[in-house]
C-alpha cells in the first residue's frame, strides 16, 4: 500500500478548503491553514514547509521555542494554539505572529508588561469553551465581554478576533461554531470601535470544513497532514 506524501496530503487540505470556501460563497483566500506540528519533529515540519505550508502552529510553548530555533532560516509565521504560562510569555512574545489561546486577564496583563518591554505590538484571540467542557480551556462565554472589554484597552496587543473548539463527541460541529461567531458578533457590536475582530480561529482535521461553513478564517489541523498519524 503506498502512503501519501506530506506534500500530498498538504495539497489535498488546501484543495477541500477551496472547496468548501466556495460552497459557502467564500473567498478561500480569506482563509489560513495553520499546520500544526506539535505530533512530529523539526525534519518533518520542515517537510511541510517544503510543501508550501507558511504558518505553523504549536500548542506548547517550549515545543515551539525549540522548532522556531531549528527552523529559524524558514519564512515561517508561528502561532501558539495552546495554554500559554505567564512565566514562558517573554521568550515567546518575540517569535510568535499570533497567540490564539488567552484565555484570562492575568495572561494578558501578563504579555501586555512584556509586550511592552520590548517593544512589540501582538495580535491576540480570546479562546472562547463553548462545549462547556470542563477539560477543555477556553473562558466561559458569560465572562467574555467583561474581560474583553478590559483586555482591548491594553495598547500593545490587539484583540484580532476569538478561537475556540467543537465539543468532543459533538455530532454537530457546526452549532458549536455557529455559538463562536454569534459570539463575536455580540461582542464586536459591545466594543465597537475599541477592536476589529475579524479572525475566527476554529477547525481542526476533523470538522475543517464545517468551521469554514461558519465563517472560520483560521483553521488549525495537524494530524491529517501527516502520514503516521493515520
Ligand atoms: C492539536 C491541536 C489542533 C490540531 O488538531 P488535529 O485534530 O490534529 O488537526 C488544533 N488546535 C489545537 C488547539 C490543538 O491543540
Amino acid at each position: 500500500m503506498s502512503q501519501e506524501t506530506i506534500a500530498q496530503r498538504w495539497q489535498n487540505v488546501v484543495d477541500r478548503v477551496a472547496t468548501a470556501a466556495k460552497t459557502s460563497e467564500r473567498d478561500e483566500n480569506d482563509i489560513l491553514i495553520i499546520g500544526v506540528t506539535k505530533y512530529v519533529d523539526s525534519n518533518v515540519a520542515r517537510q511541510l514547509y517544503e510543501a508550501g505550508c507558511r504558518n505553523f502552529g504549536e500548542s506548547k510553548p517550549q515545543s515551539l521555542w525549540d522548532k522556531a530555533g531549528a527552523l529559524s532560516g524558514l519564512a515561517i509565521r508561528w502561532h501558539l494554539i495552546g495554554h500559554l504560562q505567564r512565566n514562558k510569555s517573554r521568550r515567546t512574545l518575540p517569535l510568535i505572529h499570533c497567540i490564539h489561546s488567552v484565555d484570562s486577564l492575568r495572561l494578558a496583563k501578563q504579555l501586555e508588561s512584556d509586550a511592552s518591554e520590548l517593544n512589540l505590538n501582538v495580535p491576540i484571540l480570546l479562546e472562547v469553551n463553548v462545549s462547556g467542557d470542563t477539560n477543555k480551556t477556553g473562558m466561559n462565554p458569560t465572562e467574555l465581554p467583561k474581560i474583553a472589554s478590559e483586555i482591548v484597552a491594553l495598547p500593545h496587543l490587539s484583540v484580532v478576533g476569538l478561537m475556540g473548539m467543537a465539543g468532543l463527541g459533538t455530532n454537530e460541529p457546526r452549532s458549536d461554531f455557529r455559538e463562536i461567531r454569534e459570539l463575536r458578533d455580540q461582542l464586536q457590536s459591545t466594543l465597537g470601535t475599541a477592536a476589529q475582530l475579524d479572525q475566527l480561529s476554529m477547525g481542526m482535521s476533523g470538522d475543517f470544513e464545517a468551521a469554514i461553513k461558519e465563517g472560520s478564517t483560521m483553521i488549525r489541523v495537524g494530524s491529517i497532514l501527516f502520514p503516521s498519524l493515520g
